[in-house]
């Protein structure tokens, strides 16, 4: 018999499968979808079997050995992987890898191991004298049916050692998961009328691979009606998985869950390789029938899946594009609703432009939620002028957020500010009036280049020296300020020196559980206020929190991005939402130096769908998401000449092969020098696929082995 086994060549873009002989000891142990081990060349590596024939062929090697007894990779699975190939253009391989925990990928070197501890239980009881301290253990035993060596050694090592020679008690050694859960009571409400309503809606299609898009307001109760659901396909024995982005994957949020339900996996990025290994296995054992997780969870090999939840489903968290396969956890649950024949909900206070797009068409099914729960109004937003503060600020500050600042403190109450930090300090701005140059061509913030002092637009390619004098006020003020979380701190400590302040970043966050610790502190009430990036905005719930400061709202404006205004607007709404959540009214202040600009008027406003129909307007004309679908090429090369030459010959091939597409470029992409490596980007928009996907695979394959470029492919990119 003969085995196919696909194998990952370290770091080149190649998919091999190779046959190998099935020794006659590993017949009955080979199956397809574990990982075995096979000679090659003069290594051993580790493969995934993706298929076994009956054919003999007496001159290939044999497999050395088996990894695993039980397939990794399901038959669903092993299909999903196909799919994602096809859609990514990725090996076949990384999709594989791409959905496993580290501890499964097939690869070589250390493996993780289970962890194990050692039981006593009952063995044969006999009619003897028993000591006192043979008694206690014994009668923890009895009572206990199974107790952890540990605790009856601490008792008396020696009593113990004779039970267990006369065989009275046994010694077993049992699998112990890693990752341990804490669960309180919690009582479930009652659903409001419209919560019912939309649960009944779901659940008459429940056995459809429809999509749901419910967009509600913050507060508006859709996690109940997640939660609702999930407990309805339990009594039918379905299982479910709800996406949540990373940051949001907070205890308060795993709680909500745990403290209702039994039987939960928890999967994200801050779990140990073990913790994350014991989860996935008991998920593939099908101990668990609820899995809540981050991106990869998507993946979980959960059977008879009865519904796909995406909370938050706007975050572009959701779409991986670090590293290949580029896919999109929206695309993921699209195929495995298909497969298993269940819904996929959506949830978001702010959707995606995509995705409205598609429920306004009716593609997917949109469910709106309109009001809050509790029955409370969204906060009242004030937008401060920054251009009319400058005699007025103290640093950061206007005096009217001085003002709320103090207010809200004076009554004991807590305060959230938001400093933005996305696109921070790659453009440039006028510090007298707020300018930021933009692309003439592309309405895209140029992007500040160090190194040459120059602006640039990524997309087209256009450049031009940096000013001292701003064009729009005449001042000799240019300059690319930005402002960091740190200096900031300073600065509120100098403002409110009695008060006690604590800061979330990127710096104050990597600590393995100190995200959690700022949480339970800043909840605890040990400080009034908690200044943060935007991984302060999404599903925090401070009942105490009555002002909420945006401190610059405007960097996100300034991404060269196709999305900054979308990406503000969802910003904006989204800390607005963490003002007022408890019995007092809330307020919301943001200082802008664009205070005319839609995405910030519609935010104030707490108006979604005029934001979205301005937006809308905005895409059209230019061409972009919703209207067009993008692809990101981008050529990489240690040798700048060769970047930027191989990419001017490749938008000549895909201009000659692709007919009714928009090529954008060669221009520098948005980081244009990394790791010592150039990047040339070049962008397709596109509406109809035809023999797009054809052309830029044969592009792949040509390049495979060229070792002086890389050439990286995103269908459907994020950011460009
Ligand atoms: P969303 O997910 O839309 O932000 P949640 O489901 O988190 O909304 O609900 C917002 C708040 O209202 C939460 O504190 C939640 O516990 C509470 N809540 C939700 N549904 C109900 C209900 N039917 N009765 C009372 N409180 C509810
Ligand atoms: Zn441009």
């Amino acid at each position: 018999m003969i085995a196919k086994v696909i194998v990952e060549l370290s770091n080149k873009n190649i998919d091999k499968t190779f046959d190998y002989l099935i020794p006659d000891t590993l017949i009955d142990k080979v199956k397809v979808g574990i990982r075995v081990k096979v000679p090659f060349g003069p290594q051993e590596l580790e493969g995934f079997v993706l298929e076994i024939s009956n054919n003999v062929s007496p001159d290939l090697k044999e497999i050395i050995d088996i990894v695993d007894n039980e397939p990794i990779l399901n038959k669903e699975l092993l299909e999903l992987g196909k799919y994602m190939q096809e859609i990514t253009l990725s090996t076949l391989i990384s999709c594989y890898q791409a959905m496993l925990p580290s501890a499964l990928k097939a690869k070589n070197g250390r493996n993780i191991n289970k962890k194990m501890d050692t039981y006593i239980s009952l063995g044969k009881l006999e009619d003897i004298k028993y000591n006192d301290k043979q008694r206690e253990i014994l009668d923890l035993v009895l009572n206990n049916g199974k107790v952890l060596k540990n605790r009856l050694t601490k008792i008396s090592a020696s009593s113990l050692k004779t039970l267990i020679s006369k065989g009275i008690l046994v010694e077993e050694k049992c699998e112990v998961y890693r990752l341990n859960i804490t669960k309180e009571k919690h009582d479930k409400y009652p659903l409001t009328d419209k919560q019912e309503e939309v649960v009944e809606k779901i659940m008459n299609n429940i056995n459809e691979d429809k999509v749901f898009l419910i967009h509600g307001v913050t507060g508006s109760g859709k996690t109940e009606i997640y939660m609702e659901i999930i407990e309805r396909l339990l009594k039918s024995d379905k299982s479910s998985i709800i996406l949540v982005p990373e940051i949001s994957l907070t205890e308060q949020m795993v709680n909500r869950f745990t403290n209702r339900f039994d039987n939960i996996a928890i999967l994200h990025s801050r779990l140990s390789d073990g913790e994350k290994y014991d989860e996935y296995r008991r998920i593939a054992k099908g101990e668990v029938k609820i899995v809540i997780g981050a991106r990869s969870a998507i993946f979980a090999p959960l059977s008879n899946i009865g519904v796909i939840v995406i909370d938050e489903e706007h975050s572009d968290t959701y779409k991986q594009d670090a590293c290949n396969p580029k896919y999109n956890a929206l695309d993921i649950a699209k195929w495995r609703s298909n497969y298993h024949k269940c819904p996929v909900i959506l949830g978001s206070a702010t959707p995606t432009l995509e995705s409205y797009a598609r429920g306004k068409k009716g593609l997917y099914e949109l469910i709106e939620l309109k009001t809050r729960v509790n029955g409370k109004t969204l906060p009242n937003i004030d937008i401060i002028d920054m251009n009319k503060e400058l005699k007025n600020k103290k640093g950061s500050f206007s005096k009217p957020l001085i003002d709320a600042i103090n207010n809200s403190l004076s009554n004991n109450e807590q305060v959230i500010l938001l400093l933005n930090r996305r696109g921070y300090s790659s453009f440039i701005t006028c510090k007298n009036c707020g300018y930021v140059a933009k692309c003439p061509h592309c309405d895209i913030t140029l992007t500040y280049h160090k190194s040459s002092n120059t602006l640039r637009c990524h997309y087209c390619g256009y450049g031009t020296k940096v000013e001292e004098v701003c064009p729009n006020c005449g001042e000799k003020a240019i300059s690319n300020l930005g402002t960091g979380t740190e200096k900031v701190e300073e600065e509120l400590n100098k403002l409110f020196p009695d008060k006690k302040v604590v800061r979330m970043d990127f710096d104050t966050t990597s600590k393995k559980g100190s995200h959690e610790a700022i949480i339970k502190s800043f909840e605890a009430h040990e400080y009034d206020i908690l200044l943060g990036t935007q991984m302060i905005a999404k599903g925090l719930d401070f009942p105490n929190v009555t002002l909420v400061g945006v401190i610059n709202a405007d960097t996100s404006l300034n991404i060269p991005d196709f999305r900054s205004s979308e990406v503000t607007f969802d910003l904006l709404c989204q800390v607005a939402g963490r003002s007022g959540r408890g019995e007092k009214q809330g307020k919301v202040v943001i200082q802008t130096y664009n205070p005319e600009h839609y995405a910030i008027n519609y935010a104030q406003a707490h108006d979604y769908i005029g934001f979205y129909n301005t937006e809308m307007e905005v895409r059209k004309k230019l061409s972009y998401p919703p209207y067009y679908y993008l692809v990101s090429i981008k050529v990489i090369s240690k040798d700048y000449d060769k970047s930027r030459d191989i990419s001017s010959k490749i938008a000549e091939y895909l201009r000659s092969n692709l007919t009714d597409v928009k090529i954008l470029g060669p221009s520098v992409a948005s980081v244009f020098k990394m790791n010592n490596t150039y990047r040339f980007q070049i962008v397709i928009k596109y509406k109809k696929s035809d023999n797009l996907y054809q052309v830029i695979n044969d592009l792949i394959e040509h390049y495979k082995t060229n070792s002086k470029v890389k050439i990286d492919v995103d269908f459907n990119p994020i950011h460009i």
